[in-house]
């Protein structure tokens, strides 16, 4: 493959990824963004079952599918509350701890490899959860989805690893409510 493929390849990923956060989100608002990004599956990576029963997986799952949109939840790619305790404030070892874990955790990985299977599909891609932040340091569906971009990377051939906080922030459109 010619390096115009790989670029176009790389782009192509990369786009299809989107993020956003539910936390003091209504549905419906939810549904619109979703809309604007044209999303086609959700994929949850929420960890811990504190939401309101509407975000529940049950209720999203059947609010989306009114609206077209599949649900994907992966569990196993939530951030695990002890790895968040271990890193405390210190949110560039949260990163660190979170990406390993999603590469090397057994439940974990077999995720991440079935998302990353997935985005060879011609559709788009929304991260869920529950943090609520927009800070790109701050999140686990940033780290998530460097370590995807990175992970498509490598497969292309090409040796440097990005990271999203230095990225082309036109490549990273995140919402706001
Ligand atoms: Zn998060």
């Amino acid at each position: 493959m010619g390096i115009d493929r790989k670029y176009k390849e790389l782009a192509k990923f990369t786009q299809k990824i989107k993020t956003t956060y539910i936390k003091g989100i209504k549905p419906d608002q939810f549904v619109k963004t979703l809309e604007r990004l044209k999303v086609n599956v959700v994929v949850d990576i929420r960890y811990w079952s504190l939401y309101p029963t509407y975000f529940s997986p049950k209720f999203m799952k059947d609010l989306l599918e009114i609206h077209g949109i599949e649900y994907l939840k992966c569990k196993a790619l939530g951030n695990p509350s002890a790895l968040r305790k271990r890193a405390g404030e210190n949110f560039e070892l949260a990163k660190q701890l979170y990406q390993n874990y999603a590469k090397n955790d057994p439940e974990s990985r077999q995720e991440l490899v079935k998302l990353y299977k997935l985005f060879r599909f011609r559709k788009n891609y929304c991260l869920i959860c529950y943090c609520p932040t927009l800070d790109i340091k701050l999140c686990h569906r940033f780290w998530l989805k460097e370590l995807l971009i990175n992970l498509k990377r490598n497969n292309l051939g090409f040796s440097e690893k990005i990271n999203l906080e230095n990225f082309n922030k036109r490549l990273v459109p995140e919402v706001a409510s």
